[in-house]
């Protein structure tokens, strides 16, 4: 049994959609959209043809760009 998330850091959301040999959530699959379709249709394409491992390096390379607006309190003061 797998015990996968959304490979985001700080997101607990559950996985929607493969990015490359890991998940994202359907927020972040999204985001991934609109940032591939920003660096042209060539881009859309290229991606399209690439193998998993290639993707990885797309996906790690889109994930350095996400801005973390609000990052959770590793330990929560109850
Ligand atoms: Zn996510």
């Amino acid at each position: 049994m797998h015990d996968i998330r959304c490979f985001v850091p700080n997101c607990q959301a559950n996985p929607y959609a493969p990015a490359g040999t890991q998940s994202v959530c359907k927020d972040h699959f999204l985001n991934f959209l609109t940032w591939r379709r920003r660096r042209g249709p060539q881009m859309f394409v290229k991606y399209a043809a690439m193998t998993m491992e290639e993707r990885d390096a797309i996906a790690a390379e889109w994930a350095k760009t996400i801005r973390v607006d609000e990052v959770p309190s590793n330990s929560p003061k109850t």
